[in-house]
């Protein structure tokens, strides 16, 4: 596949800016997006929009018109009775599907493409044995940070923050590495390559102590720092510390900056095949010491996957008491949160691409129609009903795990849209392809055409 940019993000965007061509012969075109220069009249009874979506399928089944003005959805009427004035985009859907757009809840942003860096060493470390020596595989993994430099990370972060809009993913909870090792030269490049396209993707930036705050003295200050230069969520990692005394240390550290600062908390907890470890519960805990209910996000956690079920039960009770929400990403180890279960008891959980070809995982498109396929099988997700539930975790609860509301398709919500190839969910998680539209805030900023010519 190869996609080319037709324009820089960031500017005002009539036209979409990636071009993809899959096919075997000739290019991929965006030919059916309508030139509406000569398209109809204004809208009887609702104001002038900037996009009209005709004929796009919601998940309840209704073909629909969608009006956005503004950037916000002002209209979802009957299919076929929106018109549109001079200068309004049209998308015509023809009765595919449209989703808001993806949410990656949790995603090493700094360290995307730094593989090749590293060999196979760390990932092997990493996942091998059930995740017993997950810590050693950080540890590897920290060598690639002594060559950070801000300059050379950009181009890396800007790839894949393109590779998400492609495919349609559009808000991102993004950990930065902020350590003795790398200083703040990840943060740089992650706020230098946010800073391009600010009015295209929301990128919350964690400030994440990887190596620790009592293993690597020094971490403290810099995630501090990080906050004052741009970052906007406070950051940790309790369980690579070398006792519980020291985790609950470093979790009260967060939480309390969290709670002076006025920002939210989000944590890599228990990421290790050890049902032993606790600091989940002791995230939960501290939130609820802290005046943070609501306000603080679990992700990995994978070790809650083995504990025993009267365990389990407690922490769920006291995550729920909190308001902490969950990430899970099984595709990049072989323990996994009990997303199911957490879900049926009301607990919000969604889905992180977690790495994208680094020191931990070989892959990733940045795409999260693939991040739930996955999931669908390694978490057995697989009915109807679960597919519903899949999707739902990368775009409308994932919003709400990271503290945005109302990230549906409905009247009054931001026009963060994906139109799609397919009609069907089913089709949407087993093509997991590029939607064949993206919107942000009522611009189309990408179109992606697939076309195979078969000679049979
Ligand atoms: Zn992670």
């Amino acid at each position: 596949m190869q996609a080319s940019v037709g324009q820089p993000l960031g500017s005002r965007l009539s036209w979409p800016i990636w071009t993809a061509d899959v096919s075997s012969e000739g290019r991929g075109e965006l030919s059916d997006i309508a030139d509406t220069s000569a398209v109809g009249t204004r809208l009887g009874g609702i104001a002038p929009s900037d996009l009209v979506i005709r004929s796009g399928r919601l998940l309840d089944h209704r073909v629909v018109d969608l009006v956005v003005t503004n950037g916000t959805i002002t209209a979802v009427v009957d299919a076929r009775t929106a018109t549109a004035g001079p200068g309004v985009d049209i998308i015509e859907a023809s009765g595919r599907l449209v989703t808001p757009s993806f949410v990656d809840a949790h995603l090493h942003l700094d360290k995307v493409y730094t593989q090749p860096l590293l060999g196979d060493r760390a990932l092997e470390v990493y996942t091998g044995a059930g995740m017993a020596g997950a810590m050693t595989g950080i540890e590897l993994a920290r060598e690639v940070k002594r060559h950070y430099r801000a300059e050379a990370l950009l181009p890396n972060v800007r790839r894949a923050l393109h590779e998400g809009v492609r495919h349609g993913t559009l808000h991102v909870l993004a950990f930065v590495d902020v350590d003795t090792t790398g200083q703040l030269e990840g943060l740089r490049a992650v706020l230098a390559a946010r800073a391009e396209v600010h009015d295209i993707v929301d990128v919350q930036v964690v400030a994440f102590p990887q190596d620790g705050l009592l293993r690597d003295p020094g971490a403290a200050e810099l995630c501090e720092e990080a906050l004052r230069e741009g970052a906007d969520v406070v950051g940790g990692i309790p369980w690579i510390e070398y006792s519980d005394a020291d985790a609950l240390e470093h979790v009260e550290w967060a939480c309390s900056l969290a709670a002076r600062t006025n920002r939210r908390v989000a944590m890599l907890v228990d990421d290790a095949g050890d049902a032993s470890l606790r600091t989940t519960e002791m995230l939960a805990a501290a939130m609820l010491r802290h005046n943070l209910v609501g306000r603080g996000v679990a992700c990995h956690a994978r070790a809650t996957g083995l504990y025993p079920q009267p365990t389990l039960l407690r922490l769920m009770g006291l995550a729920k008491q909190a308001g902490l929400s969950f990430v899970a990403n099984p595709h990049t180890g072989p323990v996994a949160l009990p997303v199911q279960q957490f879900d049926r008891a009301g607990l919000p959980v969604a889905f992180g691409q977690d790495d994208i070809e680094d020191a931990y995982y070989p892959y990733g498109r940045h795409s999260m129609l693939e991040v739930a396929f996955l999931a669908s099988h390694l978490l057995e997700m697989r009915s109807g009903v679960d597919q519903l539930r899949l999707l739902d975790m990368i775009t409308t609860q994932a919003g709400r795990v990271l503290g945005i509301e109302g990230h549906e398709v409905v009247v009054g919500a931001t026009a963060d849209l994906c139109v799609h190839d397919s009609e069907r969910v089913v089709d949407l998680l087993r093509d997991h392809a590029a939607p064949r539209w993206v919107v942000s805030q009522g611009r189309i900023v990408a179109g992606t055409d697939i076309t195979t010519t078969l000679r049979v």
